[in-house]
């Protein structure tokens, strides 16, 4: 019986986790459950999974999560706070951690798994874009696993030798990142001055949380992958290449020196990787439905706009530049995006925030995590003021 802490329960990987987990109980128990806000749905999930463990990470909701699971029954140990997220991720209640928080606030908690030596189940990819090298050291600590969860990480994963060798040992030239160019493929950026919120969420092919969302019709989302496959698999930025694919059917590839390209293909549904991950070595049900290549018929692929969506460029410009360019990327990004989806900010003024952030702010060294934690406050506090003075 594996053990799982779910971090960021009540969002789209969360849901995705769940329905996986439910469909074998005889392999998997939630033994804890965690949340931003969202104390009903919460206290639901703990209703139904019955952890020891729930942690609402805003406190503000800690009566009122401690009531419902009292009115439920549920006798769940109620947590709350950044600190009970840390707990919920390193303590022995639990094999195996998915990291499905959005954003750095998933960082710490993360961090504290691996460290652990937990089975950690990372989908949080903002937490490797800002602590690459840190997460290394905690999962070598730890001596734990790091299953990506990110669907062309866990592609690459499935495509490579033996999970994640030395690449050059391996005859791996390359690795190649499908994007499906999210909602706004196509369009041109003049076309893009007025876009919403509702209309860069509303993503053709995968159903996600609003920030990813935003990131995957910025392509900021490819350009955080493009450095978390440079990190996770120790691939020079030259060798890692995006390719537009806009049915989402190949989720990545690994191309090797005697010309053999590797790929993974199946139906864009989140719970393919969650249940590869979850099983690895093994292969258990997902609930995803059989490929059907005859129904699909082509595969197409193009090349990124870069001049039109100029967060790709940004995040290799970070990845080159290295240090606390990936924080500074990340941090303007995460307050780019809330400021967009909050209506205070133009679409096509995120990548102009994150480029003017990255100028103003050289790129350091990171030592350890008080120092990366301070780099990434500096970035937002910058972030905030280009954003402001873009309002004014
Ligand atoms: P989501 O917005 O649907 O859910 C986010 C979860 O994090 C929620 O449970 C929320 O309560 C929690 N959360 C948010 N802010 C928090 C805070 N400050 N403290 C503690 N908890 C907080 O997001 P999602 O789409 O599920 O994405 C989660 C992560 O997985 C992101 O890093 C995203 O990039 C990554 N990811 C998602 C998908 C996908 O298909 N949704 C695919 C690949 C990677
Ligand atoms: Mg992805």
């Amino acid at each position: 019986m594996m053990r799982i802490a779910l971090l960021g329960a009540t969002g789209s990987i969360g849901a995705s986790t769940l329905d996986v987990v439910a469909r074998h109980p005889d392999r998997f128990r939630i033994t804890a459950l965690s949340a931003h806000r969202n104390v009903a749905s919460l206290a639901e999930l703990c209703r139904r999974f019955n952890p020891e463990m729930a942690v609402i990470a805003d406190p503000a909701g800690a009566d009122e999560l401690a009531q419902r699971l009292r009115d439920f029954a549920v006798g769940s140990r109620v947590m709350a706070g950044p600190q009970a997220l840390i707990e919920a991720a390193a303590g022995a209640h639990a094999d195996c951690v998915v990291a499905a928080i959005v954003g750095a606030a998933g960082l710490e908690s993360t961090l504290a798994a691996a460290r652990a030596g937990k089975r950690l189940l990372l989908a949080n990819k903002e937490s490797v874009v800002m602590a690459g090298s840190l997460l290394k050291a905690a999962l070598a600590e730890g001596g734990g696993e790091l299953l990506p969860l990110d669907s062309e990480h866990n592609a690459v994963f499935q495509c490579l030798p033996g999970g994640r060798p030395d690449l050059a040992r391996a005859g791996v030239r390359r690795i190649v990142l499908t994007a499906s160019g999210g909602p706004f493929r196509g369009r041109r950026r003049e076309e893009l001055a007025g876009v919403t919120p509702d209309m860069a969420c509303a993503h053709p092919n995968w159903s996600m949380g609003r920030k990813i969302s935003v990131d995957s019709a910025t392509l900021m989302n490819k350009g955080l992958e493009v450095i978390e496959a440079h990190l996770l698999f120790g691939a020079a930025a030259a060798d890692i290449d995006v390719v537009v694919h806009a049915q989402s059917i190949i989720h990545s590839m690994v191309e090797y020196v005697d010309g053999s390209v590797l790929a993974q293909l199946g139906n864009p549904d989140m719970r393919t990787a969650i249940a590869h991950a979850l099983a690895w070595p093994e292969r258990i049900e997902a609930g995803v439905a059989a490929l059907n290549l005859i129904d699909i018929a082509r595969l197409d692929f193009e090349v990124a706009d870069r001049a039109t969506f100029r967060c790709l460029d940004l995040a290799y410009q970070a990845m080159a530049a290295g240090g606390t360019a990936p924080i500074t990327l990340n941090a303007a990004n995460e307050e780019a995006v809330a400021a967009f989806l909050a209506g205070t900010l133009p679409f096509l003024a995120i990548d102009r925030v994150i480029a003017d952030c990255l100028e103003r702010l050289p790129a350091g060294s990171v030592q350890d995590l008080p120092g990366l934690l301070d780099s990434d406050l500096t970035a937002r506090r910058e972030a905030q003021r280009i954003i402001a003075g873009l309002a004014a």
